[in-house]
């Protein structure tokens, strides 16, 4: 399968600052050879039908950061996954840590977040992953295959309807960065997970997220359960998410 590079720019960037962004990848993707990747944006929702417009033509696909759990009805202020589909979306990040973090999403919300995402035709990023301090006492793995699995609960999986994203959360926004081995055993022990919950997880693909810049991804994409990455800071510049995408 391609590596898969999902920018995910979190509460970042203006409407209006949106178009010199794109025109900046345009230019900067020229000499990547797209063939061998697939890229997508994940925007506030605010952009997107202006996004949609603003890629069209070129090999980057929209994304979603969030999504309701819900597909219509009286949930004012939420965005619904099929909302999403008609705008042209194919990707929608689900249980992102600073959702669970700082907007209380439980596994239980996450899993029909997962489930709604998937109804309506959608790819959930499904993010796992573990704090330094359940690292630090040795409970990393435990953490994100309960993670992984109570978000999967009752789910039947073909490869291309999900991408599982581990993500340590000391790792994200801090320019601390996995090791390659530890990024490689964790994305490992997902695999072996999904393995329980679909013949396809060998094609399943997991993002590794977390300080993932041009000058780390090679050798963290070089890792045999690595798909890909998910990338937040470096992604607000278009050449800095260029380069990783050169580094597929
Ligand atoms: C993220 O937000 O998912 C992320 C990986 O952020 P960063 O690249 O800034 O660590």
């Amino acid at each position: 399968m391609k590596p898969f590079i999902a920018a995910n720019w979190k509460l970042h960037k203006l409407p209006s600052e949106m178009n010199a962004w794109v025109e900046d990848l345009k230019t900067a993707l020229e000499s990547v050879d797209m063939e061998r990747l697939e890229l997508a944006l994940c925007a506030p929702y605010t952009h997107l039908p202006a996004l949609r417009g603003a890629l069209a033509g070129s090999p980057v696909k929209l994304g979603a950061q969030d999504v309701s759990a819900h597909h219509e009805g009286a949930y004012t202020g939420e965005i619904a996954a099929p909302m999403l589909k008609d705008l042209g979306v194919h990707y929608v990040i689900v249980g992102h840590s600073e959702r669970r973090a700082h907007h209380h999403e439980d596994d239980a919300l996450v899993r029909a977040k997962v489930a709604a995402v998937r109804k309506a035709g959608l790819v959930p990023i499904l993010c796992v992953g573990e704090t330094l301090a359940e690292r630090e006492s040795g409970e990393a793995e435990a953490v994100v295959l309960r993670q992984l699995e109570a978000a999967l609960e009752g789910v039947t999986l073909e490869a291309d309807t999900l991408v599982v994203a581990y993500e340590p959360v000391w790792a994200i926004g801090t320019g601390k960065t996995a090791t390659d081995n530890d990024a490689q055993a964790m994305c490992g022990a997902v695999r072996g997970k999904l393995r329980d919950l679909t013949p396809a997880a060998g094609d399943v693909r997991i993002l590794y997220g977390g300080s993932m810049k041009g000058a780390n991804a090679a050798g963290l994409l070089a890792q045999p359960d690595i798909g890909g990455g998910l990338i937040g800071s470096a992604s607000l510049s278009a050449t800095s998410l260029a380069e990783i995408a050169a580094a597929c």
